[in-house]
């Protein structure tokens, strides 16, 4: 790292002890930006830099909710309003946990430049809650979003801030948030979140999108190389939104996906996943990986090792932030895995990163790879905002051409800054000197 850039990242590491996904978050983007800044040195000029890994806005807040037994709990909301350059801030809510202040940084940070990609005048923010739904009952699932709600309420807003699902958040959530924020503000303001429910604002083609969108992401780099998807063996992680849709994209394509996970273990089966049942095991019964097991002859369910460990030509990491690490990936590359395109946030450790691209294989950081979902989030506001609504097909050409484009910027920024097919500069490159413009015409704010 150059310098002047090194001396940000200490000062981020100083500033925000503990936060080690912050920390690495950061450094994977300034890594990136040394090509940017030799070439164009006023990006480090008026701390710049230094602003933008300082989120404009944190909150936190106490979050208390009484269960079925009547038991009072506490838990910590978080919403971290990072980056405004673009637009109203944007990005999902996250109900694990595992959440914590470093968690919703680094989140919130990868965000700015991911939406800059989709070129949707979309800002950065990320929010969430320490609070495990699993096991909790829909009455308990309710009171905890109103009482997540009525403090996020004063904060959000359809030009202001726009939170979405994540990880333990989905339909459900977003309604019962949704009809909270209503109630509290006496207003349909239906753009205050994405994700809606069809009947109440929300865009055909939003729940399919960030694994629809991580899927084409792959496609596209497969298509520079001449090659395409049909035929391949597909190793998925995750059986949650994006792992389920990123498995129906890859069969519509001809290709085979033979995995998924969830925290109990792993599931091979290879004759190919069955979707409609994995689709009723996870999002009719909220079951485990087990349950698919159990009716599906010749499927096989792993508890130990890693997803990683079962061989094939391509890797889509659809769980949660350092899913796969350096042994994982070299184990993928012994198999023959030639393309990783990133459907979580920040799945692959900087270890793995650094085999995957030593090895010169197709690699789509998340930021590029699964900007599909922001991308459709932002078509529903647009929708919200015309009062209008699409049909399917329409909405996923809207998808398709937006990824097509993202995949496209980071192809020409790769080889403006001098490293053709990489993808992971060509990302943080072409974001970063988006918002860095328009930081700069909006002056020191
Ligand atoms: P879901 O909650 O729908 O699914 C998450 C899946 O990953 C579940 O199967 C879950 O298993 C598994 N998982 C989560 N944490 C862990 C863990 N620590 N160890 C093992 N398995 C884990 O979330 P999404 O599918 O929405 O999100 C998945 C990833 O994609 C996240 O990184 C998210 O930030 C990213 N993403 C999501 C977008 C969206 O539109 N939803 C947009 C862009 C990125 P279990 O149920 O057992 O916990």
């Amino acid at each position: 790292m150059q310098d002047v850039v090194e001396k940000v990242y200490e000062q981020v590491v100083a500033r925000n002890r503990g936060e080690v996904e912050f920390h690495q978050a950061v450094h994977e983007v300034l890594e990136s930006l040394d090509p940017v800044i030799a070439k164009h040195p006023h990006y480090a000029e008026g701390a710049l830099l230094e602003r933008i890994v300082e989120p404009e806005r944190q909150i936190m807040f106490r979050v208390p909710w009484v269960d079925d037994a009547g038991q009072v709990h506490v838990n910590r909301g978080f919403r971290v309003e990072f980056n405004s350059a673009l637009g109203p801030y944007k990005g999902g809510l996250r109900f694990h946990p595992s959440v914590n202040a470093g968690i919703i940084k680094f989140l919130g940070f990868e965000q700015i430049f991911k939406n800059a990609l989709t070129a949707q005048g979309i800002g950065g923010g990320k929010g969430g809650s320490d609070f495990d739904p699993h096991g909790r009952s829909d009455a308990e699932v309710m009171r905890f979003c109103q009482s997540f709600m009525t403090e996020l309420a004063r904060h959000i807003g359809p030009s202001t801030d726009v939170p979405a699902g994540d990880i333990g958040v989905g339909g459900r959530e977003i309604g019962y948030m949704f009809g909270q924020y209503k109630r509290l503000r006496n207003s349909y303001d239906a753009g205050v979140l994405t994700g809606k429910g069809l009947a109440w604002g929300g865009s055909l083609v939003r729940t399919e999108a960030t694994g629809y969108g991580a899927v084409l992401f792959a496609q596209s780099m497969l298509s520079t190389k001449g090659e395409s998807l049909e035929g391949k063996k597909v190793i998925v992680s995750g059986a949650g939104n994006v792992a389920i849709y990123a498995i129906e994209k890859a069969q519509q394509l001809g290709a085979t996906p033979i995995t998924f996970s969830d925290s109990s273990g792993y599931v091979v089966d290879e004759a190919g996943v069955d979707l409609e049942l994995l689709k009723q095991v996870k999002e009719v019964e909220r079951g485990r990986v087990a349950d698919y097991v159990e009716r599906r002859p010749g499927a096989r369910l792993v508890t130990g090792g890693s997803v990683w460990d079962v061989p094939g030509d391509v890797a889509l990491p659809c769980a949660t932030q350092n899913e796969l690490d350096g042994d994982a990936a070299a184990t993928l590359l012994r198999g023959g895995c030639g393309v990783v395109s990133e459907g979580a946030n920040m799945p692959s450790t900087p270890e793995a990163v650094e085999a995957f691209q030593k090895a010169g294989i197709l690699f789509g950081p998340g930021k590029a790879a699964n900007a599909g979902g922001v991308a459709t989030s932002a078509l529903e506001m647009e929708q919200n905002a015309g009062r209008t609504r699409w049909d399917f097909a329409t909405a996923e050409a809207k998808l398709t051409g937006i990824m097509a484009d993202i995949h496209d910027s980071c192809v020409a920024a790769a080889e403006e800054y001098g490293r053709p097919g990489d993808y992971v500069l060509g990302a943080n490159a072409a974001g970063f000197t988006r918002v860095a413009d328009v930081m700069i015409a909006h002056g020191i704010v």
